[in-house]
């Protein structure tokens, strides 16, 4: 009778041991075990760049998306790429520099003063890296959460002197004539005439697209519909803010690798994400937590098709850090986590830079951002780039 119940009891006892084992080992197991590091690609020729720019996105953010998302033994779908460096991010006359000048030098090779987009100082234009390869007739995109004027998208598409401007920006944007153009910004593009537009000149920049040859798209249904062409999806009157009617930062990305891939010459797309930066102002460290994983669900996305694709590279990197975050301690699963905060404005550390596909070794070491575009021309075949525009 009474080893009967001792093995009752030792039962329930083992029992409860491996249930409370499985649960104890579950917080201490890397939540993202499949996502192991992506190996170094052979050299073979570059075809289309997919360029992530995490706005506002230095170490410590993306660090504590790490902790939070993945645990400390985990890994982000960025750090699966094999080769890592840092970037120097001042501006052309300050250590420290707004996301104009940032992007500017992300995609044209020069450094100007912070509020530009694609001008030097003396408001000389110069190239970006997109309208360099409309040039040599690769399909191009741009993919945002923030206004599709906003500084980082602008800069990349189009040359203006004040990022101030949304609507003076607007219409350089559809004349851009970007293949695919996905965010936010609405309120821009419409005349005031209508209930969200805003624009005093009662300019219908929407009109305009549609008759350049564009399928407009308002909300991600409509979107998952275009499956190839020339594509403007404007999303929200202005930023993004987690509304049902918005395509997430991965849907939109896949949704540009789809319509872009289909030109054989190759592409380049760039992916901002843009509220990384907006969070970081605001020190608020679960709204940087969200972001990042936004941010880094779109890059396994390009990460998948470059695997599958062999000559596509994919580089992701940041246009400098927001908000001083500093991570002063935490659980190895993420939680607990202890932050600080310097400031609620941009800061002049070094912004980190991952590369993977063929030749993602030339983003290693430390380096200015004027690299990036420069390095991806070269490797595109783009002989005389940078290229000042003016005569
Ligand atoms: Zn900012």
């Amino acid at each position: 009778m009474k080893s009967l119940k001792w093995m009752k009891y030792s039962t329930l006892f083992l029992f409860y041991s491996v249930i409370m084992l499985t649960l104890g080992t579950r917080v201490y197991q890397p939540k993202n075990v499949l996502a192991d590091p992506l190996p170094i690609q052979p050299d073979s020729p570059v075809k289309n760049i997919i360029l992530f720019i995490g706005d506002g996105m230095g170490i410590p953010q993306l660090s504590a998306g790490k902790f939070k998302l993945v645990g400390a033994h985990g890994r982000l779908n960025v750090e699966r790429m094999p080769s890592t460096g840092l970037l120097y991010t001042h501006s052309k006359d300050k250590l420290n520099t707004d996301s104009a000048a940032g992007a500017t030098a992300l995609s044209t090779g020069f450094k100007t003063r912070n509020g530009m987009l694609a001008m030097l100082p003396d408001h000389t234009r110069v190239q970006t890296i997109i309208q360099a390869a409309q040039e040599k007739a690769l399909a191009t995109g741009i993919v945002a959460t923030a206004s599709l004027t906003h500084a980082t998208p602008a800069a990349f598409m189009l040359n203006y002197p004040s990022r101030r401007w949304d609507y003076h920006i607007a219409p350089h944007v559809i004349s851009s004539n970007v293949q695919v153009m996905l965010g936010g910004g609405r309120q821009y593009f419409l005349p005031e005439s209508l209930p969200e537009g805003k624009r005093k000149d009662d300019r219908h920049l929407v009109k305009d697209a549609i008759r350049n040859g564009y399928t407009y798209v308002d909300n991600r249904t409509d979107m998952a519909k275009v499956k190839r062409g020339k594509l403007l999806g404007l999303f929200q009157t202005d930023g993004f803010y987690n509304a049902p009617e918005e395509p997430s930062l991965q849907e939109m990305t896949e949704k540009a690798i789809e319509i872009l891939s289909q030109n054989e010459n190759g592409f380049i797309l760039m992916v901002e994400g843009s509220q990384i930066d907006w969070a970081a102002h605001n020190n608020d460290f679960d709204h940087v937590i969200r972001e990042m994983k936004t941010f880094d669900d779109a890059i396994g996305a390009a990460l998948d098709f470059a695997m599958a694709d062999g000559n596509t590279l994919v580089v992701a990197t940041a246009d400098h850090e927001t908000g001083g975050m500093g991570i002063t301690g935490g659980k190895l699963s993420g939680d607990d986590m202890k932050v600080q905060w310097i400031t609620n404005k941009h800061t002049c550390h070094p912004v980190p830079i991952f590369a993977f596909g063929p030749h993602s070794d030339k983003f290693v070491g430390v380096n200015d951002n004027t690299i990036v575009p420069k390095i991806m021309a070269s490797l595109l075949g783009f002989p005389d780039f940078p290229r000042m525009l003016n005569e």
